[in-house]
């Protein structure tokens, strides 16, 4: 069996330098009328951050499968791995990942994942899809969730918030 990361060997304070540089990921997004989601990948030994990305499926090409982690990991393999495997890479993003996103990840052969805000409606292990320890697939990795939680939780909260105020706003234009 291939060796696991470990990442119980990172300190708190590492994972939540990376975090926070996520979350600069979402505020772009939010900036460009995305639904503030971030995500970077970090080499596990050098602890270099290679790829960032945020979710865009509202922006063109509007790829459904456009969410953070698809795109941080393709960025990855094309531009800096030159391969599809990221045995040795750990991708942080701000919000618990998908279904199709764990799944992904099972495919890249990440070495690890960390996310911030747990989503009970949509993240797959709040939903029981816990596809990383699935051991009749061919890879597994650790997960580690509720980093930087409040913070990242927050920015989705205050964007849908906003949202909610300008859908009423609008509602009101059409009564009118
Ligand atoms: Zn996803």
């Amino acid at each position: 069996m291939e060796k696991m990361v470990m990442m119980e060997k990172i300190e708190l304070r590492e994972h939540i330098l990376r975090m926070q540089a996520a979350l600069v990921q979402a505020k772009i997004a939010e900036e460009k009328g995305e639904v503030p989601i971030g995500a970077v990948m970090v080499e596990v030994n050098s602890g270099e951050m290679v790829a960032h990305a945020f979710n865009r499926r509202r922006l063109p090409p509007f790829d459904p499968c456009g969410h953070a982690e698809i795109l941080a990991m393709r960025e990855s393999c094309e531009k800096v791995v030159h391969d599809w495997r990221l045995n040795s890479y750990l991708l942080y993003v701000t919000l618990e990942p998908c279904p199709m996103c764990l799944a992904a990840m099972v495919q890249a052969r990440v070495g690890g994942l960390i996310f911030g805000a747990y989503d009970k409606k949509g993240g797959a292990l709040s939903l029981g899809y816990a596809l990383h320890r699935d051991s009749r697939l061919n890879h597994r990795f650790p997960v580690l969730g509720g980093i930087y939680e409040l913070e990242c939780a927050g920015v989705l909260r205050d964007f849908f918030k906003k949202r909610r105020s300008m859908d009423s706003f609008h509602m009101e234009i059409l009564r009118s």
